[in-house]
């Protein structure tokens, strides 16, 4: 059995300084009604928490960390920087750099504006779409997370046409209201909305491999009928891959799929573990931004040199082969390997699951029925998911506190990684046929 005193004790006393105890709100483990271990360090494949437990990770920073943690490039790149000043608020050269290399990856970034999260990112494509478009209206899918900006942090009931409610205190009606939601994969519904409001609308902001509500995969030619529709209509169709970036494949979901959006976000892997993400696309729309054009967008950490350089080293690695194979094939054959090992322990023991898999990306849901929604998850078994969930934490594997959250594979996780996880799931799915 896990010991847990020392994460205890610290975690009751960092809630008497934080809300929940942390400072976002998925580390506190609520949801699984237990105490998150506090961690002291981790290398590789590997983290390590105060009590001195190890375990095998596949939350990895919640994406970032696909070269695995602490990677010695990665480090030493930090270092080189660090010696040489950690921020200048001026023009570097390694700005350039990552700049290149992100467009090596991702062409439809004619160009890009570096900025310090996902949030940001997200949001500032929204203004840029306004701005560029003059149009006031949005529309998202329910279930999908593109962070926490006002016009973001909305969801609705069920029904396509229905202007979006709050879902956080704080936010007002008003600015709801400009947010459309509408439900993932469902074509009929994006074009009800378009048909009715497609001229006010400026940009269709979308996870084009859906990984907030669990990992969700769009259906075949949804993502296309998203780019005729927003053609059709003037809207900038916005591709937040923040996630799915350098997941779905190094190119992201638009190279999996072959769709080039007009916009895309990136972040966590293009920080390399530091605090950095981007929006770019077409030139002419990105020419609207500040300050050759008049949508303001700025930040004074923006492209921090320590930041710049943790993303560069990852991209390098990124950029290798291994064993023959590019960095996204290796990813993807390993995330295979685990995502059927564990398959295969479910049925022996007759556990009802649905795994979905996108490069180093793979969800698993406790549903007998195929998930294309967020009302589909909706309907998995939350319990069976909580049995699982603990024990494999106490059989040291650390996997994100939900199933609604996606699991993440890194170049660092070994053959004997994948195997330990295996047969520690093969455990978890018993005590879940046995209901504890
Ligand atoms: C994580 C995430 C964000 C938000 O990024 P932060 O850096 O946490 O602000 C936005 N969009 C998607 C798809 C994400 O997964």
């Amino acid at each position: 059995m896990l010991s847990l005193d020392k994460s205890k004790a610290a975690f009751e006393e960092a809630k008497e300084l934080m809300p929940g105890g942390v400072n976002s709100p998925v580390r506190s483990f609520s949801a699984m009604e237990s105490t998150p271990p506090f961690i002291a360090k981790a290398k590789g494949s590997k983290i390590y928490d105060i009590d001195g437990n190890e375990y095998i990770d596949y939350v990895g920073s919640w994406g970032p960390m696909v070269v695995g943690h602490a990677n010695d490039e990665v480090i030493d790149a930090i270092k080189k920087a660090a010696e040489n000043g950690t921020s200048y608020g001026a023009p570097t050269l390694l700005e350039t750099r990552l700049a290149k290399l992100v467009q090596e990856f991702y062409p439809s970034i004619e160009k890009i504006r570096m900025v310090n999260s996902g949030t940001e990112a997200t949001m500032s494509a929204l203004r840029l779409a306004r701005g560029f478009t003059g149009r006031n209206k949005i529309v998202k899918c329910i279930g999908c997370y593109h962070g926490h900006s006002d016009s973001l942090l909305v969801s609705a009931g069920s029904g396509a046409a229905t202007f979006g409610t709050p879902s956080s205190l704080g936010v007002t009606k008003s600015v709801a209201s400009d947010t459309i939601p509408v439900p993932y994969n469902d074509i009929e519904a994006m074009e009800a909305v378009f048909e009715k409001y497609g001229e006010e609308i400026a940009a269709l902001i979308i996870e084009p491999v859906a990984g907030n509500m669990g990992l969700i995969l769009p259906k075949q030619g949804y993502l296309r009928s998203l780019r005729e529709i927003t053609k059709k209509y003037g809207t900038i169709l916005i591709f937040d891959e923040v996630m799915c970036g350098f997941r779905a494949s190094l190119g992201g979901a638009q190279a999996a799929y072959g769709i080039t959006p007009d916009i895309t976000c990136l972040g966590k892997i293009i920080g390399g573990g530091l605090p950095v993400a981007a929006y770019g696309g077409r030139r002419d729309i990105m020419d609207y931004v500040a300050p050759l054009g008049k949508v303001y967008q700025a930040g004074t950490l923006s492209g921090n040199p320590l930041a710049m350089s943790a993303g560069i080293a990852t991209l390098e690695i990124l950029r290798r082969d291994f064993d023959g194979v590019d960095a996204s094939r290796a990813l993807t054959l390993k995330t295979k390997e685990l995502v059927l090992g564990i398959e295969a322990k479910a049925k022996e023991v007759g556990v009802n699951v649905v795994t979905h898999q996108a490069g180093s990306m793979f969800g698993i849901f406790f549903s007998k029925e195929e998930i294309w929604d967020y009302k589909d998850a909706e309907n998995c078994d939350q319990n069976a998911f909580k049995i699982w969930f603990h024990s494999m934490l106490n059989e040291g594997i650390y996997l994100a506190p939900s199933q609604f959250e996606t699991i993440f594979m890194s170049l660092a996780h070994t053959k004997e990684d994948i195997e330990k996880t295996i047969e520690a799931a093969g455990k978890a799915f018993r005590k879940v046929a046995n209901g504890k």
